[in-house]
């Protein structure tokens, strides 16, 4: 700390604004209960006992008022992708979406014949990660929460672009 050493209590620390709020956001998830076919059993599992996502700070959550995450964990049809939309629009920013499995990433097994299903929900609502498999483990969406949380350390909430630099 140079000038600083010796000179300030025990338990003082230095850092960012942009750090702590990222922190905060990092070790609360709250994800909101979404599944709509078999990949929702395994999500369902992630929050289980067993895999206990608990313990990074994820709860689920029956609003979308109080969640950060969207977990969309199965086949989406065309019928159910504008409320999907709607559901994602009520959640507070910051936000995230992660999808879940093939289906949800880019049709799965239905995307060929399937003229119901739609071909990956990012056509709807931006995805920030995409968990591939039919359906993915646990331990992969529980790989993919990590990813989320990797790029969430990176985001700044504070920085203020100058105009003289944007123009
Ligand atoms: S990706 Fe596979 S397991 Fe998941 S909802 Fe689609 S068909 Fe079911």
């Amino acid at each position: 700390m140079g000038m600083l050493e010796n000179k300030l209590p025990e338990n003082v620390i230095f850092t960012s604004v942009d750090d702590v709020i990222n922190l905060a956001k990092e070790y609360s998830i709250w994800y909101l209960l979404f599944a709509t076919a078999c990949c929702g059993i395994e999500l369902m599992q992630t929050g289980a006992s067993r895999y206990d996502v608990d313990r990074f700070g994820m709860i689920p959550r029956s609003s979308p008022r109080q969640s950060d995450l969207m977990i969309v964990a199965g086949t989406i049809t065309h019928k159910m992708a504008s409320r999907v939309k709607r559901l994602y629009e009520q959640m507070p920013n910051p936000k995230y979406v992660i999808a879940m499995g093939s289906c949800s990433s880019s049709g799965g097994p239905f995307s060929k014949f399937a003229y119901s299903v739609l071909n990956g929900i990012d056509k709807y609502i931006p995805v920030d990660v995409y968990v591939p498999g039919c359906p993915p483990r646990p331990e992969a969406l529980i790989n993919g929460v990590m990813l989320l949380r990797t790029r969430m350390r990176q985001e700044r909430t504070l920085v203020v672009e100058s105009p003289l630099l944007t123009a």
